[in-house]
């Protein structure tokens, strides 16, 4: 972990290496709200406060340590940035699945061919949104 820091030239304050820590172990995107409530059930790291976290996520978020995800609720949500790959949430119960697709990365790189004003694509997101198979039954 503080390897992963130090690559980006930050300073492994036990803040921002308990906040990766929870990144590492959390098998859903994550948050600020998420991360505030896991660090405040830990003995270790419950001093650390809001305004911490919400600026230590977008360090990490600068840095590329996390991804931000917009599932359309009130808050952001993060990842850790990995391969890059999709996501389908549940509309009901907040299961998230990640899928990748080349056949979808193919055809997002085509469409920049057909555009008149743009010669690039940098980035995209693009998040599905469902009913899950638990929720449907
Ligand atoms: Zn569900
Ligand atoms: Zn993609």
């Amino acid at each position: 972990m503080k390897e992963i820091l130090k690559e980006r030239g930050y300073k492994a304050t036990p803040a921002r290496l308990a906040i990766l820590e929870i990144f590492i172990k959390s098998k859903a995107p994550l948050a600020a709200e998420n991360v505030y409530k896991e660090l405040k059930r830990s003995k270790k790291n419950k001093d650390i406060n809001e305004a911490t976290v919400y600026r230590t996520l977008s360090l990490f978020e600068e840095g590329k340590v996390l991804t931000k995800i917009d599932f359309r609720k009130g808050s952001v949500f993060f990842e850790l940035n990995k391969k890059h790959h999709h996501h389908i949430t549940c509309f009901k119960c907040d299961t998230v699945e990640e899928f990748e697709s080349t056949a979808i990365e193919k055809v997002l790189g085509g469409i920049v061919r057909n555009s008149s004003k743009f010669i690039n694509i940098k980035e995209h997101s693009l998040e599905l949104f469902g009913l899950c198979k638990n929720c449907v039954a």
